[in-house]
């Protein structure tokens, strides 16, 4: 084999990577999956589920800082949840690439509010969103609800409103979700992961 100065000196380089690794008591394997381990150990974990589709993986988000007063947190790596019972730690390449949809800037965060006819978009409070939405629910509500149809037969229904909930919730909330918005009459009802 002919050997060149470049060649060389990189031979060198790798030789004295392991046994420096060998001399701390690793071998090169144990060395490199520890790099994982590492990266992880001083992290806090929160589970969480993934919010693109109905299949709802189980997720592991990992964040620094830890919550004390002036450390800021921020998540910088995420993982399907070796326990959870729908994807056992996997996940496709949508959930893999869920930190980049965290970070990323065009993510909404807050209320927006439209006004007829406008073409800007401004910032309200949860506080006023909820009263808006509740306020031209009930008022569209009051103003369309059928109790019964034009044979008489009781109906309930309310038709001119509907409902998208969120794929990222709970078996759970789905369940209370779906039950109050069909006492209230409306049909139109799906979830965000079929969008
Ligand atoms: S990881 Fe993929 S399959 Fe699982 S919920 Fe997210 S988008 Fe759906």
């Amino acid at each position: 084999m002919q050997v060149t100065r470049r060649t060389f000196f990189k031979v060198c380089a790798s030789g004295l990577g392991s046994s420096s690794i060998a001399m701390l008591g690793f071998s090169s394997n144990e060395a490199l999956a520890e790099v994982r381990e590492f990266k992880l150990a001083r992290s806090s974990e929160t589970r969480n589920t993934c919010p693109y589709c109905s299949v709802s993986c189980g997720l592991i988000m990992h964040s620094l800082g830890d919550k004390s007063k002036n450390a800021q947190s921020a998540i910088f790596h995420i993982e399907g949840d070796p326990d959870h019972p729908v994807n056992r730690g996997t996940l496709c390449p949508k959930g893999a690439g869920l930190v980049d949809f965290i970070h990323s800037p065009n993510r909404l965060k807050y209320p927006e509010y439209r006004a007829p006819g406008s073409t800007q978009w401004q910032r309200i409070s949860w506080d006023d969103a909820f009263t808006r939405v509740a306020r031209l629910m009930k008022d569209d509500r009051d103003k369309n609800f059928t109790a019964q149809n034009a044979t008489g037969t009781t109906v309930n229904r309310w038709l001119t409103t509907g409902f998208l909930a969120a794929s990222a919730s709970s078996n759970e909330s789905g369940y209370i979700t779906h039950k109050a918005f069909r006492s209230t009459g409306v049909l139109a009802f799906d979830n965000q992961a079929r969008v």
